[in-house]
């Protein structure tokens, strides 16, 4: 099994206060991995973490084999949707594909374009006159035309309608599916993660409860479902 994320009793603390600790998972790639727990349970740590944005108190944490945040070439493969929708308001949609090419060394320019144009995003558009659906499904496809290996989104769908959380959960399996794409998204919403994951990670009070293959942690187990996972 080929990880992209493999995690060793990793822990961080802010100030006194753990936020995660004794963290040990190796998720498998080329999978869609739900990172689920309620408010405060450490899933944007976790993320920020993976995505070389904070640096371990604790333990340690590979990402495609190197260390987040510390090899360029390895960090141009890690993509990272904050949460909230990380677009800016005052920008179009095509100021955000320009800056998008300029700093990403391997910005993919027709796919983002192709995306664009599907998705009905005016490129004239100021990015704060958007819905919050168009801004997330922005935000995705800045993230996809990275081409990263491994794409990290922190709570995507959080602030959506019913609606538009299923298109943008939609665009983002069959994209993953289109490009091989090893994915992990958070959520403290197990039925968002339900349909469209097939690896979860249960985090509650810092720690991880229950990591794994959806369809192993449910066989023997028939009347239960993701939710009676989480605690
Ligand atoms: P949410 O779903 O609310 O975003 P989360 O599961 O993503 O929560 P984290 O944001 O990782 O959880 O926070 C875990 C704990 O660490 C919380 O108790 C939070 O208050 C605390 N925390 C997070 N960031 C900081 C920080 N920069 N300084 C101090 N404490 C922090």
């Amino acid at each position: 099994m080929t990880s992209v994320l493999q995690a060793q009793a990793l822990g961080k603390k802010y100030g006194r206060r753990w936020a995660l600790r004794d963290c040990t998972i190796d998720i498998p790639a080329g999978r869609v991995v739900g990172l689920v727990g309620p408010n405060g349970a450490g899933k944007t740590t976790l993320l920020k973490l993976a995505a070389g944005q904070l640096e371990p108190t604790s333990g340690a944490v590979t990402v495609l084999g190197g260390r987040p945040g510390h090899e360029p070439a390895q960090l141009a493969k890690v993509g990272f949707v904050a949460q909230g929708t990380p677009v800016y308001n005052t920008l179009t949609v095509a100021d955000h594909l320009r800056i998008g090419a300029r700093l990403n060394p391997r910005w993919d320019a027709p796919l983002a374009l192709e995306r664009v144009e599907r998705l009905g995003l005016a490129r004239g558009q100021q990015a704060g006159r958007l819905s919050g659906g168009q801004r997330a499904q922005l935000a995705l496809t800045l993230g996809l035309a990275k081409r990263p290996e491994l794409l990290i989104l922190d709570e995507p769908v959080a602030s959506l309608d019913p609606l538009a959380r299923r298109a943008f959960l939609q665009e983002l399996t069959q994209a993953a599916a289109e490009h091989a794409l090893s994915v992990l998204l958070s959520s403290h919403l197990v039925s968002d993660l339900e349909q469209i994951c097939d690896y979860v990670i249960v985090l509650a009070g810092s720690r991880v409860q229950v990591a794994g293959e959806v369809g192993r942690l449910l066989a023997g187990h028939p009347p239960l479902g993701l939710e009676d996972l989480v605690l």
